[in-house]
């Protein structure tokens, strides 16, 4: 018998939707978005897997330190910046690339004394408000970085999609006309796109786009699947049945037994729960891939247990195959049961589970 869950990642599938992207992007560079341990499918071995991406970016400096141990030698942009001077130390020894999106950063700017030369982003805020400076003052933050010498900086420009997932682009035409507006006259490399706005309807046409998503094979999409993106989705997470049972009718089906058969029916317990990451959210009807046909999850989620209603299944005894998601059976169609979103499936693997190189 195989292990139990692991997900299994498909490097093939990582190289292939890097060049949809390519291909999508027409010409632009492609940032990939590696951050929360690349959306759960491992930092390192993706990106080793992505060596043609022009630059990865992740949130935190300690994800780029890990890029840089790992012996990955692009240039790694750090989305959110550093907060004290001994990071931007940090930040120098590694070359990492900059986000600047507040007055604080500049000033670890100006006060650095080293002889390092920075790429720095600057982050412009078109409506997310989240990080960035509001329009009305970017003006002033970007005189400041242009009058810093040294250290001898390369500035670059971004923004970041609120909506850029919803079927109405309004809220994307006015971020992109803002940005537009903004930057008017300015020499320098752009980036607005993630993902949604890379598959979208806008086009938003920069310098670099930001993929995290699509590199990983899902769709960020409510109307459109990722086959229909041209994806192919990445992790498989893998597990197997560990136990099979006949329940009668009116029996009930783990904690709370807050399922109960409504005939005699046929029950298989699988290896997968909360402590993988399997959210305890996905509600009854979930559908699991167990032997390559779909099958209801039924009951509460429990920390290493799922249950499965296979009456309708035949052969399915311990050991059988069972796929959570990925071939066959989407991550997007399962976070809806979960009334979440793919991405927060993805990043919630946990530790628990070993990933497996394909
Ligand atoms: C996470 C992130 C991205 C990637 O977003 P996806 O929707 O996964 O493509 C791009 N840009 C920024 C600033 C991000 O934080």
């Amino acid at each position: 018998m195989n292990r139990l869950i692991r997900a299994v990642i498909d490097t093939r599938a990582l190289r292939h939707n890097l060049q949809t992207i390519r291909a999508r992007a027409r010409g632009a560079r492609v940032m990939a978005v590696v951050k929360a341990n690349a959306y759960g499918h491992g930092l390192v071995p993706t990106a080793l897997a992505l060596a043609q991406a022009d630059a990865f970016a992740v949130a935190r400096l300690e994800e780029g330190l890990v890029l840089r141990a790992a012996g990955i030698t692009q240039p790694i942009v750090l989305l959110e910046g550093v907060f004290a001077a001994e990071h931007l130390l940090e930040a120098a020894r590694h070359g990492f690339d900059l986000v600047v999106h507040d007055p604080l950063q500049i000033e670890l700017l100006e006060e650095y004394s080293g002889a390092a030369r920075f790429i720095v982003w600057i982050k412009i805020d078109t409506g997310m408000n989240r990080l960035g400076f509001r329009p009305e003052d970017f003006p002033a933050a970007l005189e400041r970085i242009q009058r810093m010498r040294p250290p001898a900086l390369e500035v670059r420009l971004l923004t970041h999609l609120a909506r850029a997932d919803e079927s109405d682009d309004q809220m994307t035409q006015r971020q992109l006309a803002l940005f537009q507006q903004s930057t008017k006259g300015l020499d320098y490399a752009r980036s607005i796109a993630n993902t949604a706005g890379l598959f979208g309807n806008v086009e938003l046409g920069c310098d670099w786009v930001r993929p995290g998503l699509a590199l990983y094979g899902a769709s960020p999409f409510e109307d459109k699947t990722a086959a229909e993106l041209g994806l192919q989705p990445v992790m498989s997470l893998e597990t197997s049945v560990i136990a099979t049972r006949k329940v009668k009718k009116n029996e009930t089906v783990g904690y709370g037994g807050t399922w109960k058969a409504s005939h005699d029916s046929t029950i298989a317990i699988v290896a997968a729960g909360y402590g993988d990451g399997i959210s305890r959210g996905l509600a009854g009807g979930t559908p699991v891939l167990i032997n390559g046909e779909r099958a209801p999850l039924v009951g509460r989620v429990s920390m290493d247990m799922i249950a499965v209603d296979v009456t309708k299944l035949s052969r399915v005894r311990v050991g059988t195959p069972v796929v959570l998601w990925g071939v066959g059976l989407p991550v997007e169609e399962v976070a809806r049961y979960a009334a979440t979103i793919p991405y927060e499936l993805l990043c919630g693997v946990s530790q628990r589970v070993p990933l497996e190189l394909r």
